[in-house]
């Protein structure tokens, strides 16, 4: 059949990503709102947005009018001059952020974070700090895997053959509840998470710190989200100790969290906010990299070693801001910003049951983004065994139903179940899933009893 052509052209021919041998990918062929289909024509439920982007769902018409209309009239000029839907894309982005802040274009998360750390570091070298070239990021956070976005990475993928990373990024651990890396309990505890990114500081010396980076909950790094309080302390710690706060929109951004961005969940103002897929949903490559207003007067004199240094081809490529443009009209027009805040307090509802389940210590959401995590028991968590983990994802695909797991390579580190479902995603369809969920987890139990 077609569907084995493609499946021993691929074995031949493509390296995959994480698991270059995937002998068994499915190839997919098509999409239409939340479902896709792959080559052998199974429909598939989009679970996980493909990877977290496919915010307003596959097929979109104005999407692929925007592309074409644009590629018709000009493709592509370079961004050391400008072009309209740049510049409409700017203003835009700055509206949707409700602060003033210039908008620097690039291709990708990894590399809108790296044009981060860049601008962090030059602007100290122009304000008479040139010692401050340090950045701080969590254990088990994903920022990116180019060199310096990996660096910021804080898992154990970046200790596999890379090494010697970029030098000067730190790591502290995350805020994480359910486990708390300093043995507390939230309620009773004096946000020691936070604490030790304050302690970081002066433990490096403050005046060699540029800056935090840190996504608002930790999506991929297992759906880790910090009490609420957590991040408005972190912007103290950093204006206390004039550290920038690079806050990585990648995942959250958009309507994932319920608001615009993440950080509006929490009511602070990052200095340099990183964005990528969810400003065209996925549907073409693009990125930004915000930087406060006032952060950018430090780039405006006229000699040229003051001038940032990214030249990057295809940043802020025509078809791809006009593509973002028409993605965030449909944001917009179909109130999918409401929407997915509405969807994640339906799913959490609808996932309840499974607080009780022996082999579900935790369930965590960010607006509509979902993390189950997955243990041997209550009493130890110790964290669910790969092969639970296996069983329940191949549950739900059998089933219909794309979901992720949380993405560090260690063992015992892999145990968290992600749900990101399309912001479009219809009352029946959210349904299908919790239901499709809850059924793949009581079928773990039914198969291996715990004793
Ligand atoms: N930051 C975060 C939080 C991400 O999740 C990702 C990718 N999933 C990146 C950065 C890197 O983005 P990209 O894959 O586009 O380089």
């Amino acid at each position: 059949s077609g569907a084995e052509e493609w499946l021993s052209k691929d074995r031949k021919y493509v390296w995959h990503h994480i698991s270059p041998h995937n002998d068994n990918p499915l190839i997919f062929v098509s999409g239409d709102g939340c479902w896709i289909t792959d080559a052998e024509g199974k429909r598939y439920f989009d679970g996980m947005s493909g990877l977290w982007c496919v915010n307003v769902g596959h097929g979109r018409e104005t999407i692929a009018r925007a592309a074409y209309e644009q590629m018709k009239t000009i493709a592509y000029s370079p961004m050391m001059q400008s072009h309209v839907p740049a510049i409409e894309l700017a203003e835009k982005i700055n509206e949707w952020l409700g602060s003033d802040y210039r908008i620097f274009y690039s291709n990708s998360g990894s590399d809108a974070n790296e044009v981060a750390f860049k601008i962090a570091r030059q602007h100290f070298h122009q304000n008479g700090e040139p010692s401050r070239h340090k950045f701080i990021a969590r254990h088990r956070a994903y920022h990116g895997s180019s060199f310096g976005a990996l660096s910021a990475t804080g898992q154990a993928q970046r200790k596999l053959k890379y090494e010697p990373l970029g030098a000067g990024f730190e790591h502290v651990p995350p805020p994480y509840c359910y486990r708390c890396p300093f043995g507390q309990t939230y309620g009773n505890c004096k946000l020691e998470c936070a604490e030790a990114i304050e302690d970081a500081i002066n433990w490096e010396g403050a005046d060699s710190v540029a800056g935090v980076i840190m996504e608002p909950v930790i999506t991929g790094g297992g759906m880790i989200v910090p009490p609420p309080e957590y991040l408005p302390k972190v912007r103290e710690i950093c204006d206390k100790y004039g550290v920038l706060l690079i806050i990585d929109e990648v995942i959250c951004g958009f309507g994932r969290s319920g608001e615009r961005f993440g950080h509006h969940n929490y009511g602070v103002v990052p200095d340099i906010v990183t964005m990528a897929k969810g400003l065209t949903s996925g549907y073409s490559p693009l990125s930004a990299t915000a930087v406060r207003a006032g952060l950018y007067d430090s780039f405006k004199a006229k000699e040229a070693n003051s001038h940032f240094r990214h030249v990057n081809t295809f940043g802020g490529n025509q078809v791809s801001c006009a593509v973002a443009l028409a993605n965030l009209a449909i944001l917009e027009e179909e109130r999918l910003v409401e929407r997915s805040a509405y969807l994640g307090q339906e799913l959490g509802q609808r996932l309840q049951v499974l607080r009780t389940h022996p082999h579900v210590g935790d369930i965590r959401l960010f607006g509509s983004a979902c993390g189950i995590e997955l243990v041997e028991d209550h009493a130890s968590k110790v964290p669910a065994a790969a092969d639970k983990m296996l069983s329940v994802i191949g549950e739900c695909r059998r089933r219909g139903l794309l979901v992720g797991k949380n993405g560090d390579t260690v063992p015992g580190f892999n145990n968290i179940i992600t749900l990101c479902p399309p912001l479009i995603t219809s009352d029946d369809e959210l349904e299908f899933i919790a239901g499709t969920v809850i059924a793949a987890i009581e079928a773990l139990t039914a198969s291996q009893p715990v004793s």
